[in-house]
């Protein structure tokens, strides 16, 4: 059994009729919707035409909602509903990001995930979901995509069907009849200041994308009249966790290139300060983390109720296993002396993993163009070596300089700001002609987020270090030198991350 919906839009006739039907049966609260009616208009007055688009939760049968939920709140029934159980969830907000289609949204009451769950409390008692009930034009078809005999098989076998993102591999199991292909495709029409008959929200269309990559001008451009309000899931709290997760990881990725190097990780710097550094940092990622769920209270479902297939999850056991592995690594250096390899490449690889992670969990976000990025990964990486780099620099610094790893961390920052330098060249030159990435890279380095991605995450983190630490290597006293490229550095690191969430989040979805 699997159950599916055909909205026909030759009929639909927007009245929203399945909105308020759907808002009543499940209390929505004011200001979300588990399915809602996007309006499109086309042409010039008086020769304009009017497409609408009935949007919500696709039942997907490869739904990547569930893949990412981190406590299992998010499941697919026998009969195919994707369904949701507020009881488990955290509110991490990674099923907005990984849903394609916008389709669920925080309710304010319980502060946790929702979406359209096809009224499986009225299924259960044969009873079709309210907006079917509701709809005065029969729009909207439900039932047994698996019954050859039901209306709803045989309308997606006989008639012209489509489907939203279908290349998305989330084998959604809501199809069209008769609807606009503008309305399929979130980035096609232009966006306006305002709806025709109400201002737009808070958050709604937070950035405006450079005009030659937005113009799709011409008799057949259509603009979008009406709509409700994504705002993005992850603000600055997600970017201030990559910026330290960076730094946690980076100190003992750089204590265990020194360790390769034939230099044991010992003394204040290598075997306390790095350690506990690491551990500081990575308290301070678990801290954002927690305090950016909406259940904070249930952040210990993640190892109570546990989802092995989000990164979410994985996330967190790499942290714990890298915090475990640092205190050792301290703890070694102090009552037996410096960690040997047993202890140094264990922790170094749970310090790559907790550094690298990020770029599976975004992955996950399938949501998100940008942040299906493959040299991501590699991105993350150099950032924490450049960041672990330029912490233990100024660490240094303030515990009493010892030139010789005061000059090897300086070599190390240089590579690692280098090769993040071809990263960032790499993201936003090779990015594949998807337009979603193409809109998200045109807003970083073309619209509203390109300062801080030229200033600050290319000038201040990339260029600007590389100048000071060359002046460095060439001065007589390099100490300032280094300190100023280090914070240059890390000012970078954060510039990035945030620019990176944001642009990731602002092309729509729906
Ligand atoms: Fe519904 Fe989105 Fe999950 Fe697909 S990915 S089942 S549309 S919430």
């Amino acid at each position: 059994m699997r159950y599916g919906f055909v909205i026909d839009q030759n009929r639909c006739i927007g009245c929203h009729a399945c909105t308020v039907a759907c808002k009543q049966e499940h209390s929505v609260p004011v200001g979300s919707f588990r399915t809602w009616v996007k309006y499109i208009e086309k042409g010039e007055f008086p020769a304009t035409s009017r497409h609408f688009g009935v949007m919500r939760c696709n039942h997907c049968d490869n739904a990547p909602c569930i893949e990412i939920c981190p406590t299992v709140s998010l499941y697919r029934r026998p009969d195919g509903i994707v369904d949701f159980d507020s009881e488990r969830c955290i509110g991490c907000k990674s099923c907005m990001q990984a849903c394609p289609y916008d389709a669920l949204y925080i309710d304010a009451n319980t502060h946790t995930a929702a979406k359209c769950n096809y009224c499986a409390h009225r299924v259960e008692l044969n009873l079709e979901p309210a907006c079917v009930i509701v709809c005065p034009t029969q729009a909207i078809i439900s039932g047994d995509l698996d019954d050859a005999t039901s209306n709803i098989s045989r309308i997606v076998a006989t008639q012209k069907v489509s489907a939203r993102k279908p290349h998305k591999g989330t084998e959604p199991k809501l199809f069209y009849v008769g609807i606009d292909g503008d309305l399929l495709e979130p980035t096609a029409p232009a966006h306006q200041d305002s709806h025709f008959w109400s201002d737009k929200q808070v958050g709604e269309d937070a950035y405006k994308f450079p005009d030659a990559d937005v113009a799709r001008a011409g008799p057949g451009a259509s603009r979008v009249v009406y709509d409700v309000a994504h705002p993005a899931p992850w603000g600055w709290k997600i970017a201030a966790y990559l910026w330290t997760k960076s730094v946690g990881a980076g100190v003992l990725i750089v204590a265990a290139v020194f360790f390769a190097l034939g230099i044991a990780p010992t003394g204040t710097l290598l075997g306390v300060a790095s350690p506990i550094l690491a551990m500081l940092f990575n308290a301070a990622t678990a801290a954002l983390l927690i305090f950016d769920l909406k259940r904070p209270d249930r952040f210990y479902y993640l190892l109570t109720k546990p989802n092995l297939s989000s990164w979410v999850v994985l996330g967190a056991y790499i942290l714990i296993a890298y915090s475990g592995f640092s205190f050792l690594w301290l703890l070694n250096n102090v009552i037996l002396g410096p960690p040997d390899y047993y202890i140094v490449y264990p922790t170094a690889a749970l310090a790559i993993g907790s550094a690298c992670y990020s770029a599976f969990l975004f992955a996950q976000a399938k949501g998100r163009d940008l942040w299906q990025s493959p040299i991501f990964l590699w991105h993350l990486f150099f950032q924490a070596v450049a960041a672990g780099a330029s912490t233990l620099l100024i660490a240094d610094a303030l515990i009493g300089s010892d030139n010789a790893i005061a000059a090897t961390l300086a070599k190390i920052l240089l590579i690692a700001v280098t090769a993040s330098l071809a990263a960032t060249l790499g993201e936003i030159s090779l990015s594949p002609h998807v337009r979603e990435v193409q809109l998200a890279i045109a807003l970083m380095t073309r619209g509203e987020l390109r300062r801080p991605f030229w200033l600050g995450a290319v000038g201040s983190g990339l260029i600007l270090p590389a100048i000071l630490l060359m002046l460095a290597f060439a001065a007589v006293a390099p100490d300032t030198l280094n300190i100023l490229a280090a914070v240059a550095a890390l000012i970078g690191v954060w510039a990035f991350e945030s620019v990176w969430v944001k642009a990731g989040q602002a092309v729509p979805l729906s």
